[in-house]
């Protein structure tokens, strides 16, 4: 079984903290692009296999009209063996989705939304740049319940600037409230090459010599509000099962858990990476030369059905960066992923995957992070202890082989 990722990478305006593939464009492009992205499925090498999971992200999915949604939908059920108890997913942020759409979307086979609210405070999403108010999610989120939608997510983000440990909590008790399935949390992270980056990405404005600058908040509230996180999440019924995703019993996101657990996944549209039968690869992120590739219509009827047609030679110049893991990468890439999940990895079934008995690849890393009290082992299971997960990144890069 694999899992299929569709990357739509328009939105009406770049946040000012995305360094995401995502950009506004026009409605001809997202028309073409559609056009580009059926072929590319018609195209894909993995045909015929059986899809656990679909998730269309972004960008701006929801900037799509349902009837582009549905030409994509159709084009993978045609192309592809949909399990009956498929999760198909999609990425909405609100302002750009009315009822109509979103019924639409629901009846077009999505049955899990994800979406972008980042904080129910105004201020701090005006700051962020988005283009929506908390009461514009209000209704996307009620209208999303009201055709249907009995699973989602919300995404928010801590430590942005202006924000206050108290303004957090009210965002994330705002949110509980509506008694959402799922919920991502990420702290700010200031990525070169945004406008956050111009702001805040030399050091020396966090403590800003710039007295118009919103501050960002210092690193006690950065940390207060992590805690706060899984404190208040965990009263509400959510249990954290990777790094920053919270659930209800029963709702985790199969789809991640597919690229954190090592399954096949393969991927359309630009910039997306796949993963399937051991290597990986990536498709080429210029959306012109993307477009050039896939955008065979007009020849389409006479070059499909020429015998010496190669939908592979369109594959060829859209995937880059082809790779095929060795053992040592492999073995990296599990615990990386593995360990991001609370419940951590099965040490039996890395020997059996690898044939290796995990003491033997990692033994005195393992038991210095036991005796740090960062890891921990629990029968079969190898996990980070919640001091561990506070410092995952440090621990993390100590099982590069
Ligand atoms: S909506 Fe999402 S993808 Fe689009 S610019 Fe904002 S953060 Fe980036």
């Amino acid at each position: 079984m694999i899992s299929i990722y569709i990357h739509i990478p328009f939105c009406i305006k770049k946040c000012a903290y995305c360094d995401f593939l995502s950009f506004p464009s026009n409605e001809d492009t997202i028309e073409k692009y559609i056009d580009c992205l059926c072929n590319e499925i018609e195209g894909s090498e993995a045909t015929g296999e059986e899809v656990g999971t679909i998730f269309f992200g972004g960008g701006t999915p929801s900037i799509l009209t349902v009837r582009q949604l549905n030409r994509v939908m159709d084009k993978i059920k045609e192309r592809f063996n949909l399990n009956g108890n498929c999760e198909a997913t999609l990425e909405c942020n609100p302002g750009t989705v009315s009822e109509e759409k979103l019924s639409g979307f629901y009846k077009a086979g999505i049955n899990r939304l994800s979406i972008g609210l980042q904080s129910a405070n105004d201020n701090e999403l005006k700051y962020l740049g988005r283009i929506h108010t908390f009461n514009q999610f209000l209704f996307t989120y009620n209208t999303a319940r009201k055709v249907g939608f009995k699973n989602i997510n919300i995404d928010l983000m801590s430590a942005v600037p202006g924000q206050t440990t108290d303004s957090f909590r009210d965002t994330l008790t705002s949110v509980v409230a509506l008694n959402p399935e799922h919920l991502s949390v990420y702290s700010l992270i200031i990525e070169e090459g945004t406008r956050f980056y111009d702001i805040y990405g030399d050091s020396a404005c966090r403590d800003s010599q710039f007295s118009d600058v919103v501050k960002l908040p210092d690193e006690d509230a950065e940390r207060a509000m992590y805690y706060m996180t899984k404190e208040v999440l965990d009263r509400f019924g959510y249990h954290r099962y990777e790094i920053s995703n919270y659930a209800k019993e029963g709702y985790e996101c199969r789809h991640n858990k597919v690229y954190w657990t090592g399954g096949d996944y393969v991927s359309f549209g630009i910039g997306a990476a796949s993963f399937y039968k051991g290597i990986r690869y990536n498709n080429i992120s210029d959306v012109t030369e993307y477009m050039k590739i896939w955008d065979i219509e007009e020849r389409l009827e006479t070059e499909k059905n020429r015998p010496d047609f190669e939908w592979g030679i369109c594959n060829k110049k859209t995937h880059v960066d082809i790779h095929e893991l060795s053992i040592n990468e492999k073995m990296e890439e599990y615990m990386f992923v593995g360990l991001r999940l609370v419940k951590g990895i099965n040490i039996t079934c890395f020997q059996k995957v690898f044939k290796k008995d995990i003491r033997d690849v990692y033994g005195k890393v393992i038991d210095r992070y036991i005796d740090m009290d960062l890891m921990k082992l629990n029968g079969e299971w190898l996990s980070l202890t919640e001091k561990g997960i506070d410092v995952s990144n440090v621990v993390l890069a100590d099982f590069l082989l």
